[in-house]
């Protein structure tokens, strides 16, 4: 199967098993927004809870808040948003499609790497077992053509956008030769920036509403908050606070399901260093957070860090936890050392002191931030498309399953009465009553048990829980493990252990 066919799968497979939907679906959809169903807030929360958990459970320096998304429109002017929170558009004038400007020529690079790749593999089946591809890429004059091609452009790009450049944006693409995949022609509008941010107005009158914003990251209701939480819960340095919230974005170019939103939910936490130690930090965050990632049992290749040679105005470092989704290695989280910029503009704007008095060094000064930022979504799908497979069963049929990590699973056990009678419905909801404060546990009796497996292995159901006529007489059920369909007889007194032991992963 193709990746695209893959990722068709996956979209059907979250909508009919009532994962994700689009958002205003009966009035034809609204762009970029999702609504998650039944099983998808399920595992949306547990992710949310996973990661909370590992951030403010497990450190005894970090706390959480949660800050309202509505704030004062000073701050969005106070942290560059208002000014620099842009993305450069490109109008192309037949199809009337909009795009941003530095996707394109990103696609474009992803194109020239794509070919290198098949030049790679082309020879590789030439030369068979002799073939040394390190000489090949070094020495091969098409290889080397592309790849001076791709250094050109990418310095180009970075460039341009250092400089904020936008007539040498639209010659780049002109240069390259972009063409609109819709109406297949080079007939391009001038580059401009676009503000990502949604306002609107607060106040009950024309005259009286101020213009405010959605917010657009939540880290800065963080920020904002760094003297109450610091005072109120007497943090000592290095120190972090975390929130999980939503936030609001226009994006210009919105595809790929939900890898890309207009609102999404974000994940972050900003922890508060001494200026100097923000290096060793950053270390150790992106560190702790690939950590966190490998704890869930996804295979290590599926990750990858990447440096970001071009950092934002704020930033003395920065990088990305890329995660292969099926269009390829794309940003997952981003983990920046944001140095004292975002505190010093507060205390700049709004004219309070935001400093920290270091008993150790007998002096005061303005914090530096090491920031760890997760959208929420991007790893749901990240999860819901490294778990989907579609399995040939030795009898000949097929099942889909999807292999979640059990700790963010939706549902953790099934119990199934064999048969809708005989007092097994009665013994398996007795099951279901001990288990459910601690597991969120589905009951099902109808068809047969074949395809209540079926349905559950669909939605990633860790563990059946099989109440038969022996169950009466000895209290054993069978437990079915998802992945391996293996069945095994096991005392009802024993299933709490057997249930919390499997979601448990090796973190902490
Ligand atoms: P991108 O380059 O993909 O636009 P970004 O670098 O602007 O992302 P950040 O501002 O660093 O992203 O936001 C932190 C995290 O929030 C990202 O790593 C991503 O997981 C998530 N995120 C950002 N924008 C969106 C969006 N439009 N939809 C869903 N998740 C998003």
């Amino acid at each position: 199967m193709n990746q695209e066919d893959f990722f068709k799968k996956i979209t059907s497979h979250a909508k009919e098993y009532g994962f994700v939907f689009q958002s205003s679906e009966i009035y034809d959809g609204l762009s970029a927004v999702y609504d998650y169903g039944q099983n998808g807030v399920e595992l949306k929360n547990n992710i949310r809870k996973y990661w909370w958990q590992a951030m403010v459970q497990f450190n005894e320096n970090i706390v959480g808040i949660d800050s309202a998304i509505f704030m004062h429109p000073t701050i969005w002017k106070a942290s560059g948003h208002v000014d620099a929170f842009n993305d450069p558009l490109i109008d192309n004038k037949d199809s009337k499609k909009r795009y941003r400007a530095d996707v394109l020529v990103e696609d474009f690079l992803a194109k020239i790497e794509d070919k290198i790749n098949k030049e790679v593999e082309k020879a590789r089946k030439r030369f068979g077992e002799t073939f040394d591809e390190q000489q090949f890429i070094t020495t091969n004059a098409r290889v080397l053509e592309l790849k001076d091609q791709h250094a050109t452009t990418s310095k180009k790009l970075y460039s341009i956008m250092e400089a904020n450049d936008l007539v040498a944006f639209k010659q780049l693409i002109e240069d390259i030769g972009v063409v609109c995949p819709i109406s297949g022609t080079r007939n391009w509008t001038d580059v401009r920036q676009f503000n990502l941010m949604f306002s609107t107005q607060m106040g009950s009158t024309a005259e009286g509403a101020s213009e405010i914003y959605l917010r657009p990251e939540t880290a800065q209701g963080i920020f904002v908050n760094y003297l109450n939480v610091q005072k109120t819960g007497r943090m000592k340095i290095p120190f972090g606070i975390a929130q999980t919230g939503k936030a609001f974005r226009n994006e210009i170019v919105a595809r790929q399901f939900i890898f890309r939103m207009r609102e999404f939910e974000q994940m972050e936490m900003q922890f508060f260093v001494r200026p100097g130690d923000e290096l060793a930090w950053f270390e150790h965050w992106k560190k702790e957070r690939m950590k966190w990632h490998l704890s869930l049992g996804i295979p290590a290749s599926k990750y990858r860090f990447h440096d970001h040679e071009k950092l934002a105005h704020y930033a003395n470092a920065a990088a990305d936890i890329e995660f292969e989704f099926p269009f390829g290695f794309k940003e997952l989280e981003g983990i920046h050392s944001r140095t004292d910029f975002d505190l010093s503009a507060h205390q700049k704007f709004s004219g309070k002191k935001i400093q920290y008095f270091d008993p150790e060094l007998n002096e005061s000064y303005v914090p530096f931030v090491v920031e760890t930022s997760i959208g929420l979504d991007r790893m749901f799908l990240a999860m819901l498309s490294n778990s989907y497979n579609e399995e040939k069963l030795e009898d000949g049929s097929e099942r889909v399953v999807l292999k979640l990590p059990a700790v963010l699973a939706p549902v953790k056990a099934a119990i199934l009465p064999l048969v809708a009678k005989d007092g097994l419905p009665e013994k398996a909801r007795e099951i279901l009553q001990s288990l459910r404060y601690d597991f969120y546990c589905q009951y099902e009796e109808k068809d047969s048990i074949g395809k209540r497996y079926r349905r559950q292995d669909a939605i990633g159901t860790p563990y059946c829980i099989t109440v038969d006529h022996q169950t009466l007489e000895d209290n054993t059920v069978t437990l079915r493990d998802r992945d391996s369909m293996q069945q095994e007889r096991v005392s009802i007194s024993d299933l709490h252990t057997l249930i919390a032991k499997k979601i448990r992963p090796e973190y902490n």
